[in-house]
C-alpha cells in the first residue's frame, strides 16, 4: 500500500508555519511538484475561496498543516479563534480535497486531542476515552472534528485521507512571542535575552514538574512524508519521538545550549496544564519510521537558526 510521489503536484496547506515550512523542505527533496498559497491568494477560512482555488488548482496531494496554533496562554486567551478558524480551515480544505479528486490527503492534529489523564504513554487508542486539558480544549475539540472528518470521508467515499498528531514541536521557524509561543522557544529567548543583559535568573511558568515530549519539526516533516507514501488507514497515528523531560530539565538543558547559568524562578500564577503528555509511537515505529533526534543537539540546531536568521529579540 504504497502512494508513489513522483510527479505529484502536492499542495502544502499553512506553508509559512513551522510544520509546513518544515514539509516544504523536506518534500524539495522528494519527485514532487510543490504548491503553495499564501493568505492573500487563498483564506482557508473561507469557504468559496478554498472551493474555487481548488477547482483551479486541482493538486494530486495535501498535507493540511494550516492552522491557527499557540501555547498554554493563547488557547485560553483566543478561544474563538482557536475554534472556528480550525473548524473552518480543515472543513474547507477536506471538503474541497474530495470534490476536487485529491488523492491522498494529510491532516495535521496534536498531542492534546488526547484525554488529559490518558493512560501514559498515550496510545492512539486514547481519543475520546475522557475529558480534555481544559487550557487547550478550543483547540483540540477542532483537531478532533478534523480526524473525524478524515475518518469520514474514508467511510463514505473511501478517500485515502490520512492523520497525524505530532508530540510538541520545536525547530525553525517557531513563535518566539512570549505571551503566545509555547515553552522551548520561550525559554529559549529567555534564556538568551537574560544572558545579554547579565541578569542571575530565568522566570520559568509553574511549578517546572509537568512531563513533556519534544520532536524536533525537520524530524516531524520526514515523519510525515514517509506516511504520506506509505500509510493508508482511518486510524491517525501518533508522531512522538519517545524523549521526554520536566519543564525543569528543559530549563536546564536550554540553559546549557544558550551557555548561561541562571537561577530558575518558577511563577506559580502560571498554570501547568496537563501533568504528563508522552506519546506511544510505537505503530509508526512498526510500520518503519525512527529517526528522532537527540534534544539537546535539535535545541542547539533551533537556537543556531534563530540567532542566524536575525530573529533575536523580535516577536
Ligand atoms: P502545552 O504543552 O499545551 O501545555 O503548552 P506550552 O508549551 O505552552 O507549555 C508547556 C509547559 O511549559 C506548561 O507547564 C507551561 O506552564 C510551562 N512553561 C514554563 N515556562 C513557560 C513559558 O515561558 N512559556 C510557555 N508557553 N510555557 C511555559
Amino acid at each position: 500500500m504504497s502512494y508513489a510521489l513522483h510527479g505529484k503536484r502536492v499542495w502544502v496547506a499553512g506553508h509559512r508555519g513551522m510544520v509546513g515550512g518544515a514539509v516544504v523542505r523536506r518534500l524539495a527533496r522528494e519527485p514532487c511538484e510543490i504548491i503553495v498559497a499564501d493568505r492573500g491568494v487563498v483564506d482557508l477560512v473561507d469557504q468559496r475561496a478554498v472551493r474555487d482555488w481548488m477547482a483551479q488548482t486541482r493538486p494530486d496531494a495535501v498535507v493540511l498543516a494550516a492552522a491557527r496554533v499557540g501555547g498554554i496562554a493563547a488557547n485560553n486567551q483566543y478561544p474563538v479563534d482557536f475554534l472556528y478558524d480550525n473548524l473552518m480551515i480543515e472543513a474547507n480544505v477536506i471538503r474541497s480535497a474530495h470534490a476536487n479528486g485529491v488523492e491522498k490527503l494529510l491532516f495535521l492534529g496534536s498531542s492534546c486531542i488526547y484525554p488529559k489523564f490518558a493512560e501514559q504513554p498515550i496510545l492512539e487508542d486514547a481519543l475520546l476515552s475522557g475529558p480534555l486539558e481544559p487550557t487547550n480544549e478550543w483547540y483540540a475539540v477542532a483537531k478532533i472534528a478534523g480526524i473525524k472528518l478524515c475518518q469520514a470521508y474514508r467511510r463514505q467515499y473511501g478517500a485515502d485521507f490520512i492523520s497525524a498528531q505530532p508530540t510538541n514541536l520545536y525547530g525553525p521557524g517557531d513563535n518566539y512571542d512570549l505571551e503566545t509561543s509555547h515553552v522551548l522557544p520561550a525559554l529559549l529567548r529567555k534564556f538568551h535575552e537574560a544572558k545579554l543583559a547579565g541578569e542571575t535568573s530565568v522566570t520559568v511558568w509553574g511549578s517546572g514538574t509537568p512531563l513533556r515530549e519534544f520532536l524536533h519539526v525537520d524530524d516531524l516533516a520526514d515523519a510525515l512524508v514517509f506516511l504520506l507514501k506509505h500509510y493508508s488507514d482511518s486510524l491517525p497515528l501518533n508522531v512522538g519521538s519517545g524523549v521526554e523531560v520536566s519543564i525543569r530539565e528543559l530549563a536546564e538543558t536550554i540553559g546549557r545550549v544558550v551557555g548561561h547559568d541562571a537561577e530558575l524562578i518558577f511563577d506559580a500564577t502560571k498554570p501547568d496544564g496537563t501533568p504528563r503528555k508522552l506519546m506511544d509511537s510505537s505503530r509508526l515505529h512498526q510500520i518503519g519510521w525512527n529517526n528522532a533526534r537527540d534534544l539537546a543537539e535539535g535545541i542547539a540546531h533551533t537556537y543556531a537558526d534563530w540567532l542566524d536568521s536575525g530573529r533575536r529579540g523580535a516577536a
